[in-house]
């Protein structure tokens, strides 16, 4: 929901407090007499926040914030409610309160499952880590503000070297075991702040933010190593491979311009003989 939508789901449930206590006010003193049911209505702007806001805590605390504004506003009212009254008013709460927790419980229980689905959608199945979706989301986020603040980025490219070969000389199974091995490796070399993703088949990408060229060229080279001399082992078999890393950093770039200048040099390291790293400032 946005910043608007809120702002006017919150005017419509002031207004609509505001006119139901308004009502009940109006209907005992033309009636002199209680109109606990009422008090049901208060139900729409429970459940509005609680679309809002999908937390048993703010769920709860709005169910006790209008119990305590019924009981408050018949109370303050002249007519000294009698027994029946007060029978019907408790009923009317109760009645309220199961509708409250049952609708409560429901809106929970969708509200994790939407947070899991958006989970999935950004997250790579066979490693764990985060996709290209994610990175997507992430650059259309926060390259405007890098723009803005003229602050330092860097971008890397990594693919595995002649990975067709590891799938073709020891299978499917053996191929994917290797990439959630290079993926452990480069989530080792990457701080929490960084964005890792794996980018589409055995290539991933990585964005330091806020990192100079000198300590993005560090981090490629401690990543690049680390591949190299790991020691992944199939079958009890040992596999070597390598990794070759194109490496560029942010320039006022668009988000494409930064991808491409970083698919650039991913080409040129392997031109130039793979297992090692290729710039483009
Ligand atoms: P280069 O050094 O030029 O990058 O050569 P390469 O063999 O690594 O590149 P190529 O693009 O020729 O082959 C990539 C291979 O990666 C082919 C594809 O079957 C394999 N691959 C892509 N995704 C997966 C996956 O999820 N699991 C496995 N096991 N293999 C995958
Ligand atoms: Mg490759
Ligand atoms: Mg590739």
């Amino acid at each position: 929901m946005n910043k608007k939508r809120f702002k006017y789901s919150f005017v419509l449930i002031f207004l609509f407090t505001v006119v139901l206590v308004f009502i009940d006010t109006i209907l005992t003193e033309e009636a002199s007499e209680h109109y606990p049911f009422i008090w049901s209505l208060s139900l729409i702007p429970i459940i509005l926040i609680a679309n809002m806001y999908p937390k048993w805590k703010v769920i709860i605390g709005s169910g006790i914030f209008y119990s305590f504004l019924k009981y408050t506003t018949e109370f303050s009212q002249q007519i000294n409610p009698d027994n029946s009254e007060i029978n019907a008013l408790i009923l009317g709460s109760l009645i309220n309160w199961s509708i409250i927790l049952t609708i409560g419980y429901f809106i929970n229980k969708s509200y994790k499952l939407l947070l899991k689905v958006e989970e999935l959608t950004i997250t790579d199945p066979l490693t764990g880590i985060y996709n290209r979706r994610y990175l997507e989301l992430f650059m259309e986020k926060s390259i405007p503000i890098y723009k803005r603040t003229n602050s330092s980025l860097v971008f890397m490219m990594l693919d595995i070297d002649h990975f067709k070969k590891v799938n073709d000389n020891y299978g499917h199974q053996c191929g994917d075991e290797a990439l959630r091995h290079t993926s452990s490796i480069i989530s080792n070399n990457v701080r929490n702040s960084d964005v890792f993703v794996r980018f589409g088949g055995e290539e991933f990408a990585v964005i330091l933010p806020n990192t100079d060229v000198a300590e993005g060229l560090i981090i490629a080279e401690r990543i690049r190593a680390d591949v190299e001399k790991s020691e992944f082992i199939y079958k009890n078999e040992r596999i070597n491979f390598t990794i070759s890393i194109g490496v560029s950093f942010y320039n006022g770039d668009s988000e494409e311009e930064l991808i491409t200048k970083s698919d650039n040099a991913l080409y040129k390291a392997k031109e130039e003989g793979r297992n090692q790293i290729a710039i483009i400032k």
